[in-house]
């Protein structure tokens, strides 16, 4: 299985948080713009501050696929398994890659495509891959109501509320 380099100088604090069980991202401290996969300079107003800040972990699939082989040799013995898109609460343009599993230590074929659909909401879990390294996750949260957890979603297109 291919492993994330977990000690890298821009990465690190988050796989470091993963391990923690928590989920970091940096934001802007010029203009609080949430900067996901983490980047040298802000998207929108190109400074270099930030914070690793915690977000909630609450989530909706933005969209998904079904990964069939040919994959890597470490995952061809759990294909077909989905891979999602999801979007964070905290902003319509804060979105991450991830597995969705109905545990954070179930085999990654567990769900199918008839378990999953667009805007279903998620929250995030963390799943030991390999030696000191966790990977977030996406568990189904179907006691959420997905709307109620992205208020941006309503006001998309707004660049003052996002
Ligand atoms: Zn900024």
């Amino acid at each position: 299985m291919i492993l994330p380099v977990v000690d890298d100088v821009d990465t690190a604090p988050f796989w470091t948080a993963a391990r923690a069980g928590r989920l970091v991202v940096q934001r802007c401290t010029a203009c609080s713009r949430w900067r996901f996969p983490p980047a040298v300079r802000c998207s929108g107003c190109r400074s270099d501050e930030f914070e690793w800040t915690a977000v909630s972990g609450a989530a909706t699939v933005w969209s998904f696929v079904i990964a069939h082989g040919p994959t890597l040799p470490g995952y061809a013995e759990e294909t077909p398994f989905p891979v999602a898109v999801v979007e964070l609460a905290e902003g319509s343009h804060l979105r991450m890659v991830g597995n969705v599993l109905p545990a954070a230590d179930a085999r990654l074929g567990s769900l199918t495509a008839e378990d999953i659909a667009i805007g279903d909401p998620v929250r995030v879990a963390f799943r030991e891959i390999g030696p000191n390294v966790v990977m977030p996750v996406w568990i189904p949260d179907a006691g959420r109501d997905a709307d109620a957890a992205l208020p941006t979603r309503k006001n998309e297109g707004d660049d003052a509320i996002v």
